[in-house]
């Protein structure tokens, strides 16, 4: 915890922790040493870890980085973070992301982004660590923790971990209570660990892991210890390599990874086979109406009254001015035009048209990993991003879906309800950390960690 204390203190130009909790964290440590000392040791007793700041960290601030919860410091603790406190391990602080997870450079917080501590070779410019976790992926990668707590929408822990050369697992929906986690897009939110190997994610999982009455949607599943599954024996799987994923103007390096990757696999004794995810295409635009929706109906609650931020009022304003006024000065534009696209397809007159279509591919999308299951395939491989980190502010004028593009090959897995991992796996010419992806049945993960580890 000192040591990690102290890299965090050298690290401030990497904006990678949004609020540090170094007090708590040595009484934390030092409640793990006597713990240690009394012959009962947790899994996780006393190892030093970041929370993203979408987790309710009691009496801590939990901000989601955005400006509408300034201040606000919750009464109580989400499931996640109180089982790996119980489980023994320590915060360090509050780790900096994309506002309300929205976003895929971590450009949208309202503290300013975090910064990749990889550079390229060839130049100095500074890179995104990636989004919407990407304070998490940064601080990982920097050894300013052990781990860091993620949570994935539509690819925010593992396009994070690609470009920052970490292992990021997005569980199955609902293998982690999403209790005290400032909602997103309530059907596609899920929690995960973010850590420098597969071994470290299959610890953490089994910590975070678990049904909670408190929210309807977690599993009432038993949870395995994953760890004792990484026999590394991967022989007679079968890994599915979707045609679909292979998009026109694929950079050469993404391609070659992705052959890589199927070589090693090949290599450890799985069978892999060519397979089809007919609906693929329409990923994107279906995660893009049905997030947005939900977003604009979580985001309602922010109303300058139950929470953080309410903004100055003119005499004579009424309660509906103070409404906008708050929401105006609260919301960065990116979650502004969410609240707007959501709050269009939701609304009367577009319903059918967009919301309720958008819900039937995504059924589409389920079946065609379904079917493949069905086929027998144990997991599929794919590329985790379409490139490696790209420059922060290169996207900044562009059109925001540029930004969305990025999510090509992660948000049919939430779309799904899947597990899916990240697991560094390359280089590209520069030297910059590249991803592959392994998407695996549901309640799976323990196979699942087992086949990434045979990417390591
Ligand atoms: N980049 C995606 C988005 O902006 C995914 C974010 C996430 O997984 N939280 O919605």
């Amino acid at each position: 915890t000192e040591a990690c204390l102290g890299a965090i203190e050298g690290a401030d130009a990497l904006g990678a922790f949004a609020h540090k909790t170094p007090e708590r964290a040595r009484g934390m440590a030092a409640a793990a040493d006597l713990r240690l000392k009394a012959g009962d040791a947790p899994d996780l007793c006393g190892i030093p870890m970041g929370i993203k700041d979408l987790f309710c960290t009691r009496g801590v601030e939990s901000q989601a980085a955005s400006r509408i919860l300034g201040g606000f410091k919750p009464e109580y603790e989400s499931t996640v973070t109180s089982q790996l406190f119980e489980a023994g391990a320590v915060m360090l602080g509050k780790l900096n992301m994309d506002e309300f997870a929205m976003g895929s450079s971590n450009e949208t917080s309202a503290y300013g982004n975090a910064v990749n501590p990889w550079r390229r070779g060839s130049d100095d410019t500074a890179l995104t660590p990636g989004g919407s976790s990407g304070g998490s992926a940064a601080a990982v990668s920097a050894d300013l923790c052990l781990a860091a707590t993620g949570t994935d929408t539509g690819g925010s822990i593992r396009q994070p971990a690609a470009f920052t050369g970490i292992t990021g697992l997005k569980p199955t929906y609902g293998r982690c209570s999403r209790w005290g986690i400032i909602a997103f897009a309530s059907s596609l939110d899920q929690a995960g660990p973010m850590t420098k190997d597969v071994r470290d994610a299959a610890i953490l999982l089994r910590a975070m892991a678990g049904h909670d009455p408190k929210d309807s949607t977690s599993a009432d599943l038993a949870v395995p210890d994953f760890e004792a599954m990484l026999t590394g024996d991967i022989r007679g799987k079968t890994i599915g390599i979707p045609r679909e994923y292979r998009m026109d103007g694929m950079p050469e390096e993404i391609e070659a990874l992705w052959a890589e990757g199927r070589k090693m696999l090949e290599d450890a004794g799985a069978k892999v086979v060519d397979i089809s995810l007919p609906h693929t295409k329409y990923a994107l635009p279906t995660y893009y109406v049905i997030a947005p929706a939900e977003a604009s109906s979580n985001l309602a609650r922010y109303d300058g009254v139950r929470y953080g931020h309410r903004a100055t009022l003119a005499q004579g304003d009424g309660i509906v001015d103070m409404y906008e006024k708050t929401r105006a000065e609260g919301f960065g534009p990116e979650v502004q035009r969410r609240v707007m696209v959501g709050t269009y397809v939701l609304s009367a007159g577009f319903y059918d048209a967009y919301y309720n279509r958008a819900r039937k591919v995504r059924t589409l999308i389920k079946k065609d990993f379904e079917d493949a299951f069905d086929q027998g395939v144990d997991a599929i491989l794919t590329p985790a991003t379409p490139s490696a980190a790209f420059p922060l502010g290169a996207m900044e004028e562009a059109d925001p879906v540029q930004m969305y593009l990025n999510d090509v090959f992660t948000v049919t897995v939430n779309l799904a309800g899947l597990p899916g991992i990240s697991v560094p796996a390359g280089q590209d010419r520069d030297g910059l950390p590249l991803g592959l992806q392994l998407i695996g049945r549901p309640w799976e993960e323990g196979d699942l960690l087992n086949v990434a580890s045979s990417l390591e």
